[in-house]
């Protein structure tokens, strides 16, 4: 389904807790420990996080936030959370899409103009009719709800199985490419030529947004919008540049000061690779085209993204 949400100026996703009902082993969650991620989890109100929310609307405007991290419907009141915070700004939601009692009480809570999901099937931990329930009962509810699965090795085996599963039942399955380690190789560099090609048979073409890092391309100090038209809010408040650029000494404060500021300009990405296609929402538009449809990076003069 396509998204309705518009395009907006500022867009952050936020990490809202560390905790989920399942524990799938390419979760970097999992591989770093949810007990002590769990620590720095902050548990706030609907009304405590519309007050949060309101001081960033102030300043930019109507947002785009994309939550994620963990399990968000395992959030204390999350449709209360949506319902509140869905009033400034809109809202993208990542799940497993496991709560069934929790969605029965969203739907009638958010408000399907303002808020969308995207849920990932993890067939290592949940089951394919109880997941398809939900998605379709979302979806009856009449709101923007999008199948994704991730290319992890031990799941490769089925995924052309459960493509077919899904448009049986109405519902396009994304692809998303593995980041990370996996017996010793690290992804998605140690793909073989016939795994990367059973990848795109699945998608259904060699070139297009979901084939995006099959071959990583390297960013080479590239200007980015991220810290300035895009942020990632971890549980504890802390603000980054986006999700590669997570270390301490890289916040840009926190999501709690009064004084926060995003940056007032790109600055130049500083790692290889843009992972976690976070470029969709924090390079320029023309850019995540030809990304999406070129598999090209264009390069813009200092001058054009000093503008930005
Ligand atoms: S459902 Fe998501 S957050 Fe939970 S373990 Fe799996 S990948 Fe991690
Ligand atoms: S290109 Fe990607 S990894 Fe680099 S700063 Fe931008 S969002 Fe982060």
């Amino acid at each position: 389904m396509e998204s309705r949400l518009p395009r907006r100026r500022v867009v952050f996703a936020w990490d809202m807790h560390y905790s989920c009902n399942y524990r799938c082993p390419y979760c970097f969650y999992t591989t770093t420990g949810w007990t002590k991620l769990a620590e720095n989890s902050n548990y706030k109100t609907p009304e405590e996080w519309k007050e949060v929310w309101g001081r960033i609307h102030q300043k930019y405007g109507r947002c785009q936030l994309r939550i994620t991290a963990g399990e968000p419907f395992t959030y204390p009141q999350f449709p209360d959370v949506v319902r509140a915070v869905s009033e400034l700004h809109d809202i993208q939601v990542t799940s497993n899409c496991s709560q069934t009692e929790a969605f029965r009480d969203f739907v009638k809570k958010a408000d399907p103009s303002r808020v969308e999901l995207d849920c990932t099937f993890h067939p290592l931990q949940g089951e394919f009719e109880p997941f398809v329930e939900n998605v379709l009962f979302l979806r009856r509810a009449g709101f923007v709800a999008n199948v994704c699965y991730l290319a992890y090795p031990p799941q490769m085996g089925p995924m052309a199985e459960f493509k077919k599963r899904f448009e049986g039942r109405g519902i396009y399955m994304n692809m998303a490419i593995f980041w990370g380690n996996h017996q010793g190789g690290q992804y998605p560099h140690a793909y073989t030529p016939e795994e990367k090609d059973r990848i795109k048979a699945v998608i259904g073409c060699d070139v297009s947004a979901e084939t995006v890092g099959l071959d990583p391309i390297p960013i080479n100090g590239k200007i980015c919008g991220a810290g300035q038209r895009y942020a990632v809010v971890q549980g504890d408040g802390r603000v980054y540049r986006c999700g590669q650029l997570c270390h301490k000494d890289q916040s840009l404060g926190s999501i709690f000061d009064p004084r926060f500021e995003l940056f007032k300009k790109g600055r130049a990405c500083v790692v290889d690779y843009c992972r976690c296609k976070e470029y969709q929402s924090a390079w320029e538009e023309e850019d995540v085209e030809a990304l999406n449809r070129r598999g090209t990076i264009v390069a813009r003069s200092d001058k054009e993204a000093s503008a930005i």
